[in-house]
């Protein structure tokens, strides 16, 4: 295997091991330098000639391809813009349009809320009978029918990081005849995913968490190439206009790709994507894939021996697991708390998880090792049952 450990290429605090990358991604080195010059030589020198010469209004199909050699997407099937939530709304809008006959979005329970809220809030909006059920995430194959027009299913668990066998769930969403929705919110950037092979119509993710496009950077959304040109873009925004600079006021939808975007994008996170993107080109996600289980795989069994308190919330196997493992504990708000303030970054998920996210290109074993030994302190020594490790923050 080659390395993939790039930890010089990351702005990583002294006396930190930070294991939420899966939340937020750290600040690659050759960002700040290269957005300072997209701000003065691009936006500053050029000013609204940045749109044509600095290539601002290709950025997000342009950056899009490169997202798309992550995910198993050809060219041309990934665009850039808007935030996550926005991307969900996208997809199930143009997913039930495509089963006019069914009244079913089917989900899981352990789907992050956001996606299940923006599916109601668009079934309320439509107001034709439309139905969102969430299912246990273990049976969710039982419940495909002929009443399912969309399954919006994230691929790894935000939780517990259970993995979903996209390639099969997706033929069984087929075989019902409905339309399949994945979420790579935390696969993208984690492990190796290809989306032609699935066959999925639609698949969305963000940027901010393994791609490190820094807080707030724009999701991405993939449609399969055969359907982009029929789909109907239910957020008709001028940018997803066939020719947005002839001002007409009715709506066709551009081509391709292009008919999902909504209005002006964010340069300047785009610009930080699109550096981060290139510590990807020399990276294998095989190579990525068998780091990471290597590095979760020697988390557990050191946690484990050293806190036979802490409960494994993941999944044991690790090919059925993603990026991340989490354990259960009832104060693990405090616990985390406590692990943070000694260095050890990780997150809390409500109600009792806490999360470890292992992110190769800059995690190696040294820094398992040493967070092991901080968390088996806290644990152990009980220095998280304190006042002040309990007062819950509004991030958490
Ligand atoms: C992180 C995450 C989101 C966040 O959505 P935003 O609109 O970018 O805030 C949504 N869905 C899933 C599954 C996530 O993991």
């Amino acid at each position: 295997m080659t390395s993939v450990l790039r930890k010089e290429m990351f702005h990583l605090p002294e006396g930190v091991i930070y294991l939420d990358g899966n939340s937020l991604g750290p600040l690659p080195k050759a960002v700040p330098e290269r957005l300072q010059k997209m701000l003065t030589d691009e936006w500053g020198d050029m000013l609204i000639k940045g749109w044509n010469t600095a290539g601002w209004m290709d950025q997000p199909a342009r950056v899009g391809n490169k997202v798309a050699t992550l995910i198993g997407a050809p060219d041309g099937t990934v665009v850039l813009g808007d935030t996550l939530s926005i991307k969900v709304f996208q997809a199930v809008a143009a997913a039930i349009k495509m089963r006019p006959k069914r009244r079913v979005i089917l989900s899981d329970t352990g789907n992050f809320p956001t996606d299940v809220y923006m599916a109601n809030g668009l079934a309320k909006l439509l107001d034709q009978g439309y139905e969102v059920k969430t299912v246990d995430p273990a049976e969710v194959t039982t419940h495909f029918n002929d009443d399912v027009a969309a399954v919006m299913l994230t691929q790894v668990d935000y939780r517990t990081g259970r993995l979903y066998d996209m390639n099969a769930v997706t033929k069984l969403a087929h075989d019902a005849g409905a339309v399949m929705i994945w979420d790579l919110a935390h696969s993208a950037g984690a492990l190796p995913v290809d989306l032609v092979a699935s066959n999925c119509e639609f698949a969305i993710g963000c940027t901010y968490k393994y791609l490190n496009s820094g807080p707030g950077g724009p999701a991405f959304i993939y449609v399969r190439h055969d359907l982009q040109d029929q789909i109907e873009p239910a957020l008709s925004g001028w940018l997803g206009h066939d020719a947005p600079f002839d001002f007409d006021l009715d709506y066709r939808p551009g081509q391709g790709i292009e008919r999902m975007r909504v209005g002006t994008p964010s340069v300047m996170q785009s610009t930080s994507l699109e550096v981060a993107m290139e510590i990807w080109q020399s990276i294998d996600m095989h190579d990525i894939r068998a780091a990471s289980i290597g590095l979760q795989e020697l988390f557990i069994a050191e946690l484990e021996a050293q806190v036979p308190e802490l409960e494994l919330a993941s999944p044991r196997n690790p090919q059925d697991r993603g990026s991340q493992v989490s354990f259960r504990f009832s104060d693990g708000y405090a616990a985390m708390q406590a692990i943070i303030e000694r260095g050890v970054i990780g997150d809390f998920r409500a109600p009792d998880i806490m999360r470890f996210g292992f992110t190769p290109l800059y995690i190696d074993e040294g820094d398992v090792r040493g967070a092991v030994a901080i968390i088996a302190d806290v644990m152990n020594n009980r220095l998280w049952d304190a006042p002040k490790y309990k007062q819950r923050n509004r991030v958490t």
